[in-house]
């Protein structure tokens, strides 16, 4: 299956590759374009839905500040097509071993009923952000109900930012958000209010508290402008900060026996791998926020890189391996 092919018509596929790559974000295309520059065939099969897609840029992307995320990763498709990389849109369903062919092939079976065999995975296949439930918050997602302030801090900077308070990290991010605006607000919500030390540093660092559960947003000529209360009270605000549960996108491993585990900082759960992408499944990568909840686009990219170079390594072991075994057969 070595060998680099230049695919023009991108939706036909061939019986089998190098390795499939679940996933076209920035985790998934870094890994094709390392992969298809080592003359690996790679198929990338990807659902069309980034995690940032809401977002108007990509911010703290060193030499690509402020990129459309669709843009980023439409350059990304073009290089790993230039390489031979073949990109198609579409859904995986699941992934298992290969019945009929050697241990260490899979059998990638897509949502439209086609499947293609692939000697190694690389799944990169994000997480699922679950927003707190409520009304209103959802449509403004990315926009300006916010969760991370490296991707958008700078953005909302001196502006009326409440933090929704969900979790036992709200006053942390209180805290962090207080590094771009003097005028933040820490929304009780359904917590009990802060007490002890962390009243204490919210109230020296100028961060003003309010108790009760936030019912709605409030929302005029398309832009936030504050939170209401269920006692009737609003809130004046223009950007809200939540802490999204982050879950692995990653149901099609479960017949492989992979299945997302509680990271260890509390933030979600995640497919665990060593420090290479490697997962307990020999054979299986995974790289960007399927595993790295807390990757931004630079580390998800970094990560796919680094798995594609292991991938690689990985096979050029086997095919050494298979050479070896046919010389001393005497072929
Ligand atoms: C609102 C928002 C704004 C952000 N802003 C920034 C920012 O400014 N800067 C920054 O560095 N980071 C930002 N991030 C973080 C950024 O989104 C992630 O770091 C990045 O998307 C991770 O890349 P990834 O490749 O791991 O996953 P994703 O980008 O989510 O890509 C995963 C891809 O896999 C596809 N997929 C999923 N399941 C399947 C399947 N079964 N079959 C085929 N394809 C599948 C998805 O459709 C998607 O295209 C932001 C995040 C959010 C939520």
């Amino acid at each position: 299956m070595v060998g680099v092919e230049v695919v023009t018509v991108t939706d036909r596929l061939r019986n089998g590759y190098d390795v499939v790559v679940v996933g076209g974000g920035a985790a998934g295309l870094s890994g094709a374009l390392m992969l298809a520059r080592a003359r690996r065939s790679v198929l990338v099969v990807d659902a069309g839905a980034p995690r940032n897609a809401p977002a108007t840029g990509v911010h703290g992307l060193l030499g690509h500040d402020g990129i459309r995320p669709a843009e980023l990763l439409e350059r990304g498709r073009a290089e790993v097509r230039g390489y031979g990389g073949q990109v198609v849109a579409g859904g995986v369903t699941t992934a298992a071993r290969d019945p009929e062919g050697d241990s260490e092939e899979f059998t990638v079976n897509l949502a439209d009923g086609r499947s293609v065999r692939a000697r190694r995975l690389l799944v990169t296949t994000g997480l699922v952000d679950q927003l707190p439930d409520v009304p209103g918050l959802r449509a403004r997602w990315g926009r300006d109900v916010l969760h991370c302030p490296y991707c958008h801090g700078w953005e909302v900077r001196d502006q009326a930012i409440g933090v929704l308070a969900t979790g036992p990290r709200a006053v942390h991010q209180a805290l962090l958000f207080r590094q771009w605006s003097a005028e933040v607000t820490f929304l009780s919500h359904t917590m009990a209010p802060p007490a002890g030390e962390e009243a204490a540093q919210l109230a020296a660092r100028g961060i003003g508290v309010v108790g009760g559960e936030v019912a709605s947003l409030e929302v005029v000529e398309d832009r936030l402008v504050g939170v209401r209360l269920a006692d009737g009270t609003t809130v004046g605000l223009q950007a809200l900060a939540v802490s999204p549960r982050m879950v692995a996108r990653a149901g099609l491993l479960a017949a492989l026996g992979l299945r997302p585990a509680e990271h260890p900082s509390g933030l979600g759960a995640h497919i665990p791998a060593d420090a290479t992408g490697r997962t307990e499944v020999p054979g299986v990568w995974v790289a960007g926020n399927v595993t790295d909840l807390a990757a931004q686009v630079g580390a998800a990219a970094a990560g796919g890189a680094a798995a594609a170079a292991q991938i690689n390594a990985d096979l050029v072991t086997e095919d050494t391996r298979r050479a070896v075994a046919l010389v001393r057969a005497g072929w």
